[in-house]
């Protein structure tokens, strides 16, 4: 019995129930009815019905229009029209719009039952179609997405595996799933030979992938190989391959890394099988491409590997010790040298911290403590007497590097020559001593004549230079070896003045100014307050030497956290930059003086190595010709300690 229903939407009520109560109901069809367009559509959209009976006038609403909307919405809908006042216009306009048929009245049941049929019988073929082409496109997206889906797969096994093998298996297997073809390989070319072998196959016997070889001059994969172009070949007749290897389809496209053809990728079918399409040809160029960027990732990385192995072997190797600590001075590496420096096993120590696995103090401190943003250099002693030159590197993005060179044999050669140099010097001044004694008696033993008096006075003169080289000499000597080194509280302002006072009338002399610059309450230090004195004499007194007369000398003085920084400052001839690096070492004078100015090239050795003795840090800042400024940093002693 038929269970379609039906919706009366008219405008008379008599007819509804003369054609629900008299035909409809009777033949078995389930009946609604609605009185204006709002329940139409209200109804529709609770349960579309099979079909409407509609008039041209709903409670003052247009049928036709409302039909028209309905259609738009419910496309399946079969639609009757009753019109109370037919006419042809009416008629034609119905059709046109969609309507499956037109009654007039007078009403008859045979009319309507016939009508209604028709109209059902071509709903139910309507909805037949759409449901078996909606069959047809779930099919083909089902396959588009799968097709995706095996390409998404092998893209994410490239990002996920380096191992070149098991990307390129997959490539193969996707080729014969995705194109529905008997087998797939995937060919490269040979460097050596010159000839494409087979790197991976998919349906292939062993033996014969491994024996595979095909020139590339004669063959339809060299052909793929030289023109960069995919072949389809639609098995009209089979083609040879190679001997024994005969295809009826065929599908080979490039493989192209960069601006390169590489290799190929290919599908066949040797049975018969079926022909491949462009679609085929589309995921087998995706597929390629994935081949060819595992390829090249494989590629970079093992030539990153060789040369990270390369930089390893020379890191391992050079007689320097390394380590490399991240920006969490955490190690990242411990060269060889090192690890025999610090007896480190072969332990893997990457990622630990420093503090547990160097046990030397110094260089842990220097490694934790420290935040190098340039170069910074340093010595350091291991227990066993070893010297290291150290010198610490920012390496931005990955952290810093400790390079330690083992200079104990300069050391060792240092101090001999200091030593030499001490006794000699010491030996020398009682000779002096005794020239000058005797040249300042020549005058009570006899009467001298003027030129004698001159030639005296140079002699006074050269004599008190060489002494005044020694002097300095031996007091270098006794602060490198660490002698007479005091300990006592050093109150900096006072120390400053005295050196100002005492060196004013030199600096009057050259009518230079000679200021001093103090923040209030600076603190005191602990030292070895003759030294100290001497370090800043000899950078007031460098100042005054060198700076034109009528310049100006500056002293400052202030504190900043644990430190005290001490600055003097000139506008005199400055220190060429060439010549900068070198101002600290002994018998160093600069480019730009006179040769005649006097002086030992000892001052500022002596200084650096007061200043060093006291864990403080000196250097230079100079522009040739717009003057020096030396600063010094000394670290404060808490004096109630
Ligand atoms: P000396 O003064 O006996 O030559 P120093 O070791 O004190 O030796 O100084 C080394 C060199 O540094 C000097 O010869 C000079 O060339 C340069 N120098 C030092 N202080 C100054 C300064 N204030 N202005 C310019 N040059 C300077």
């Amino acid at each position: 019995m038929a269970k379609e229903t039906i919706l009366l939407a008219l405008s008379d009520p008599s007819t509804s129930q003369l054609i629900d109560k008299g035909i409809l109901s009777p033949a078995g069809y389930q009946i609604l009815h609605a009185r204006t367009a709002l329940e139409i559509r209200s109804v529709c959209k609770r349960q579309v019905p099979d079909l409407i009976f509609l008039s041209e006038q709903i409670e003052g609403e247009d049928g036709l229009q409302l039909a028209r909307q309905l259609l738009e919405s419910f496309p399946q809908i079969q639609l009757l029209l009753l019109p109370s006042q037919p006419s042809d216009a009416l008629a034609i306009e119905a059709m046109r719009l969609g309507f499956s048929d037109y009654l007039q009245p007078p009403i008859r049941s045979q009319d309507v039952l016939q009508a209604v049929q028709k109209a059902l019988r071509q709903h139910e073929q309507l909805s037949n179609w759409a449901e078996v082409e909606s069959q047809r496109h779930t099919r083909s997206l089902q396959q588009r997405l799968n097709e995706l889906e095996a390409l998404q797969h092998i893209g994410h096994k490239i990002s996920a595996s380096l191992d070149l093998d098991n990307v390129l298996s997959a490539v193969v297997e996707a080729a014969v799933e995705l194109t529905g073809a008997e087998e797939s390989s995937l060919l490269l070319i040979e460097e050596s030979s010159g000839e494409l072998y087979m790197r991976a196959a998919k349906n292939f016997q062993d033996e014969f992938v491994r024996t595979f070889r095909l020139p590339t001059h004669d063959s339809l994969a060299g052909q793929v190989l030289r023109t960069g172009q995919p072949v389809l070949f639609d098995g009209k007749k089979p083609q040879k391959i190679k001997t024994a290897y005969l295809v009826q389809n065929l599908l080979y496209v490039p493989l192209q890394a960069k601006e390169r053809v590489i290799g190929v990728l290919g599908v066949d079918n040797r049975q018969g099988g079926h022909t491949f399409n462009n679609t085929h040809l589309t995921l087998l160029s995706a597929l390629a491409d994935y081949a060819a960027i595992a390829i090249e990732n494989a590629r970079l990385y093992a030539h990153t590997e060789i040369e990270r192995s390369k930089l390893e072997t020379i890191l391992t190797n050079i007689a320097e010790g390394v380590i490399v600590i991240d920006q969490d001075r955490r190690l990242i590496l411990v060269n060889r040298m090192a690890r025999e420096m610090f007896e480190l096993a072969d332990e893997n120590i990457s990622g630990r911290r420093i503090q547990d696995v160097i046990r030397h103090d110094d260089l842990v401190n220097l490694l934790t403590r420290f935040r190098a943003t340039e170069p910074f250099r340093t010595e350091i002693t291991l227990e066993d007497g070893r010297v290291f030159y150290a010198q610490l590197t920012p390496i931005p993005d990955v952290g810093q590097t400790a390079t330690l060179q083992d200079i104990t044999n300069l050391k060792e050669l240092d101090r001999i020559k200091s030593d030499f140099v001490s006794t000699v010097s010491h030996d020398l001044r009682s000779p002096l001593t005794a020239i000058l004694g005797y040249v300042e008696l020549l005058d009570r033993v006899g009467p001298l004549s003027e030129l004698q008096r001159e030639f005296i006075s140079r002699v006074q003169f050269n004599v008190q230079t060489i002494t005044s080289l020694i002097n300095d000499l031996l007091d270098l000597g006794r602060i490198e070896a660490g002698f007479d080194a005091r300990n006592e509280i050093v109150p900096i302002d006072a120390m400053i003045k005295a050196v100002v006072e005492e060196l004013s009338s030199s600096a009057s002399e050259k009518s230079q100014q000679l200021q001093v610059d103090l923040s209030p309450e600076l603190p005191v230090t602990l030292g070895d307050p003759v030294r100290l004195r001497q370090m800043l004499s000899n950078l007031v007194g460098n100042a005054i030497r060198y700076t034109q007369a009528g310049g100006t000398i500056r002293v400052r003085g202030r504190a900043e956290g644990d430190q005290v920084i001490l600055q003097v400052v000139d506008n005199g001839p400055g220190i060429p930059l060439a010549d900068q690096p070198y101002i600290f070492d002994k018998f160093y004078r600069a480019s730009n003086i006179p040769a005649e100015t006097p002086g030992t090239g000892l001052g500022l050795a002596i200084v650096k190595s007061i200043v060093e003795n006291q864990q403080g840090r000196i250097w230079v800042d100079s522009n040739p010709g717009q003057g020096s400024t030396f600063t010094i940093v000394l670290p404060i002693t808490d004096h109630e300690l």
